[in-house]
């Protein structure tokens, strides 16, 4: 892949997405950024005129997305890099969060991703080269009570992240999971969906949750900035990983989890054998 590289980023309005491409840029790539409005285009492209290039695309304009890629190949040129970056949360408690809000979760986080990663998958096998970084987060690997939808979309992001990887391997092109810990981006404050609280029995288990992560947003212990150079050094190396945690936070969670897995495995390993045969 030339060092020099053009990378679609969805949602460079804030956050992870605006820092990769801030830092991308610094470093002398061309970035392509989604945003949903025209104010928002402006500002993207006044970042580096002549190399960023802002794109007005909703992830779940599922229709558009094609017409969308195929201009960017067309007018910008081949693009090298997918981030699927767009995406929020939303919190609440599953009994009283309406069906309605997991749609949302999904058709944004899940189906939004795997449309416009198989809007750029095309070009990216014809020429034997890509990567694609999903990021998902460390509510893809593991689980809080509160955030079931969002978990789920995560999930649901890293398993097609790992299956496609393998599907396109072959075919020159690689695929990251990213896995980012708590940081300090707008995603639980403006852009945090919460569904009202109805049902007092889950009172003792959701409500310090919420709380806490309301108290908490602003001052979250991850540098989006740090996560961007992260990223631009997975973006780099000629063997990406397929999964990417970052921030401590992500790193001894999952870590746990990993082993708490291991041993209820091992606990239960003669019952997992015996419906063998
Ligand atoms: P953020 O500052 O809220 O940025 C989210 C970006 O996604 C914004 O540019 C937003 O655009 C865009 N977006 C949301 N829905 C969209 C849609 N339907 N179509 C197109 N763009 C859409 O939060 P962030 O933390 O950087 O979020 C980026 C990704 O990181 C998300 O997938 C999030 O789940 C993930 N993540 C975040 C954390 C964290 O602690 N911050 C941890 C793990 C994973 P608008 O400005 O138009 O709303």
């Amino acid at each position: 892949m030339p060092s020099s590289k053009i990378l679609l980023i969805t949602g460079v309005s804030s956050g992870f997405g605006r820092a990769l491409a801030q830092e991308a840029l610094a470093d002398g790539h061309r970035v392509v950024g989604t945003v949903r409005s025209e104010q928002a285009k402006l500002d993207f492209e006044a970042l580096a005129p002549g190399s960023a290039f802002g794109r007005i695309l909703d992830v779940t304009d599922f229709d558009n997305i094609d017409g969308v890629v195929a201009e960017i190949e067309k007018t910008v040129g081949p693009v090298d890099v997918l981030v699927n970056n767009a995406g929020y949360g939303h919190e609440g408690v599953m009994e009283e969060s309406p069906l309605s809000e997991m749609r949302r979760q999904f058709d944004v986080n899940v189906f939004g991703a795997v449309a416009m990663t198989k809007a750029v998958l095309p070009y990216m096998r014809e020429r034997r080269r890509g990567h694609i970084l999903n990021i998902t987060s460390m509510g893809g690997l593991i689980t809080l009570p509160g955030i079931t939808y969002y978990c789920g979309s995560k999930f649901a992001l890293e398993g097609i992240s790992e299956a496609l990887g393998k599907e396109v391997k072959p075919l020159g092109i690689a695929v990251t999971a990213v896995a980012p810990g708590s940081f300090r981006t707008d995603w639980a404050g403006r852009s945090m969906a919460r569904t009202p609280r109805s049902i007092p029995d889950y009172d003792a288990v959701f409500d310090p949750v919420r709380k806490a992560r309301e108290e908490k947003s602003g001052k979250q212990l991850g540098d989006p900035v740090k996560a961007a150079r992260a990223m631009l050094t997975a973006i780099a190396s000629d063997t990406p990983p397929a999964h990417l945690l970052l921030g401590s936070d992500a790193l001894s969670l999952v870590r746990d989890k990993l082993s708490a897995f291991a041993a209820e495995i091992d606990a239960w390993e003669t019952v997992t054998r015996s419906t063998d045969g």
